[in-house]
């Protein structure tokens, strides 16, 4: 069978189950065979208990001596049972699995794996995992088993099934997609082997040789996608011209703070490049804070007194709006014509807009994803930036540049990536980063409690909201979902409202709510109408309002370090001393970890190097959240050489781009235009 099919043409694969396969963005047999396994066990073979030694991993069949009983000790609930096999009997204990009470019986045949240890004199597997059926013929080989992630209706064996008969029916030989030349250099498995490797490893060493193909494979295209769609950019002779300065030296002067010596250079670097030789293309990078919306506004006014058009866009219609206040305060004395292009805006309104725009009767138009739209044409565009680039793709931010002729390109961007892993992430984008925080900012006192302060945090938060300050609070979902408890927003706001004295003013926020109302609510807070926000993290982005001093965050071990970091930088923006209280009733030692990184340290680049140290593979949604691209297969951290080698290809290639129209990169060729086609709207950079 051909490895382009869907896979409804393998047997077995029905409606039902294709469409959970498309769920987790399977649909080809392409897409299943590449489908990785999330991580692997060992399988060990089946011992005797006669053969037990203590602290060694055991697979051991036996039979069920008693129903299984359970005592509490403490927090823990402790439920064991005895198994027995020809040889001997063995103790089986497990914590806090109750359940466990219920799916075992006397009598009852099943086979464990776990460690031994000695207890009271008497050998026991803590612990063990209980092996189904379907696991067992995996164990009982000593192989290396694959762990696929799962999706709700989806088991480990049907995707192993599936997987392994997709393997067994398509057409051999799989065709490479890497040229020979390069697979040479680089000491890469082919495909076709890596494929099966990677499923079916036969050991340790040719597992890790499968898997450095297939993370070559991802960075690879992953660069080169990026690179390509760059490459109108860059490099493209300066087109436009700034020979008046007045509006520009006026406005610096007449700031009410001076800048910073990092905000400085790095608008120095902007007017280099602004009057250098090609056109900008510049990523700012600065901690939230850092004051980057100054320095986008200073090249803004260089351009509209030179005759030029810009254009600002932002992830959220609050952001622009405030956007659109701060710049049109700051130019005040100068004649700046500013406008706004956001969703909620009437037709009629954006009609106007349009004509305004397109007459050339506006200097500068703030919006959100409004300003890509078709109807937006622009008389004179020669610099288009872009704010919290994280929160968008790729193609949008090309859409952006497309509605100039080759304009300066700024981003800018309040999540830290660090530094190596950037200057590779961005291309051929220049990077400068603000690593410098206005004077006087206090820095925010971070704690981290579990839930029985709560208390005693609601009454801190009285206690501010009555000094005059505002406060956030924020929870990880929306709705009560019963199969977890966390802390929603809805039900966590009425709560409040019973609780906290009535004339506290309190609203909350969420993704799910109609625009309007988000904006309007959003507003209020920023107005000062409301003393307590409990929102999702749809607050994350940008939102400056300096009167907040405190910001609670409930269930904290669910947010990404990253993430929490944007969060918290929404106090701490005014003159006083902020806050911000971590809640988190997790035991694991990893939370704990992470909530210790938050106490210890407020530099974001800090942050985000021990955000991506201690991420596993699983939490693809926090890498998302954080602005970090996602892969199926590859890790930016543990795998930054390959991404270093995989970078030197992609540079070569897209520097001598005719090699794509060679015979033996047709399939390269092919492979990487359904590559950006598929996933470059996604990768959010
Ligand atoms: P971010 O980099 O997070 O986008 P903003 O541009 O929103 O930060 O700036 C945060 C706040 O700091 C704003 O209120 C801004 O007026 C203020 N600010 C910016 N630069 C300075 C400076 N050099 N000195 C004092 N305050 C500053
Ligand atoms: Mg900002």
């Amino acid at each position: 069978m051909e490895i382009s099919r869907p896979i409804t043409e393998l047997s077995g694969i029905g409606e039902k189950k294709a469409q959970l396969f498309k769920k987790i963005g399977i649909k080809s047999l392409m897409d299943l065979v590449t489908y990785y396994p999330i991580t692997y066990e060992r399988g060990i073979g089946l011992s005797k208990i006669q053969d037990i030694k203590p602290n060694g991993t055991y697979l051991i069949a036996g039979k069920i001596l008693v129903s299984p009983i359970s005592k509490r000790a403490g927090h823990i609930i402790l439920t064991s049972t005895k198994l027995k096999d020809d040889t001997g009997e063995l103790s089986l204990t497990w914590f806090n699995q109750p359940y466990l009470q219920k799916q075992l019986k006397e009598g009852q045949t099943i086979t464990v794996m776990g460690k031994a240890s000695y207890k009271y004199d008497k050998l026991q597997l803590t612990s063990p995992k209980i092996i189904t059926k379907s696991d067992l013929a995996y164990f009982e080989d000593k192989g290396i088993i694959p762990i696929y992630p799962l999706t709700k209706g989806l088991s480990q064996k049907v995707i192993r099934l599936t997987v392994a008969l997709a393997l067994d029916v398509i057409n051999k030989p799989i065709e490479d997609h890497i040229p020979a030349t390069i697979r040479e250099t680089y000491e890469l498995e082919n495909f076709e082997d890596a494929i099966y490797q990677i499923h079916y490893p036969k050991n340790e060493k040719a597992l890790n040789h499968a898997r450095k193909r297939l993370v070559f494979d991802e960075f690879l295209f992953f660069q080169l996608g990026l690179m390509l769609l760059k490459e109108e950019q860059v490099r493209i002779k300066n087109q436009y011209s700034f020979k008046s300065f007045k509006w520009y030296e006026h406005t610096l002067k007449s700031l009410p703070f001076t800048l910073t010596n990092a905000q400085n250079s790095v608008l120095d670097a902007i007017m280099k490049d602004m009057n250098g030789p090609y056109n900008m293309n510049r990523l700012i990078q600065g901690d939230v804070g850092s004051g980057k919306t100054v320095v986008a506004a200073l090249a803004i006014i260089l351009a509209a007194e030179n005759g030029y058009q810009s254009v600002l866009m932002a992830p959220t219609e609050v952001l622009a709006k405030q956007h659109l206040q701060s710049i049109e305060e700051m130019f005040l004395s100068v004649d700046l014509k500013v406008g706004l292009l956001v969703g909620s805006m009437t037709k009629k309104e954006k009609m106007d807009m349009y004509q305004k725009i397109e007459a050339g009767l506006i200097d500068v138009i703030i919006g959100t994803h409004a300003v890509i739209q078709e109807g937006v044409v622009f008389k004179d565009l020669a610099l288009v930036i872009t704010d919290e680039q994280h929160r968008f793709g790729v193609l949008q931010r090309e859409m952006l540049a497309g509605k100039g002729h080759y304009p300066h390109v700024l981003v800018m961007s309040g999540t830290p990536i660090p530094r190596t892993l950037g200057l590779i992430l961005y291309g051929d984008m220049d990077v400068s980063v603000i690593d410098e925080l206005p004077p006087g900012r206090k820095s925010i006192e971070t704690f981290s409690v579990n839930a029985t302060y709560r208390n005693r945090v609601q009454a801190f938060i009285l206690k501010e909201i009555d000094a005059g300050r505002q406060c956030y609070i924020v929870c990880p979902m929306v709705e009560e979902n019963e199969e977890n408890e966390l802390i929603d927003v809805l039900s966590y706001t009425e709560k409040l409202r019973v609780k906290l004295p009535p004339h506290i003013r309190i609203e909350y926020l969420h993704g799910q709510m109609r625009p309007k109302l988000k904006n309007e609510t959003m507003e209020r807070f920023a107005k000062g109408e409301l003393d307590i926000l409990v929102s999702t993290t749809v607050i994350e982005v940008g939102i400056n309002v300096p009167n907040a001093s405190l910001m609670v965050i409930e269930d904290a071990h669910r947010f990404g370090l990253a993430q929490l970091h944007q969060l918290r930088g929404r106090v701490g923006r005014g003159g006083n001393q902020s806050y911000c209280i971590l809640i988190s009733d997790s035991k694991s030692m990893l939370a704990k970890k992470r909530m210790a990184i938050m106490t210890e340290s407020q530099d974001g680049f800090y942050i985000a190097q021990k955000d991506l140290e201690i991420r596993g593979h699983g939490d693809l949604l926090g890498l998302r959240q954080s602005g970090m691209p996602t892969f199926k297969i590859a890790n930016i951290v543990e795998d930054l050489e390959i991404l270093k080698q995989a970078n030197i290809v992609a540079k070569t290639i897209s520097e001598k781009r005719d090699i794509l129209q060679e015979a033996t990169y047709e399939n390269f060729r092919k492979k990487l235009e359904n590559y950006i086609e598929t996933n470059m709207s996604y990768i959010a950079l």
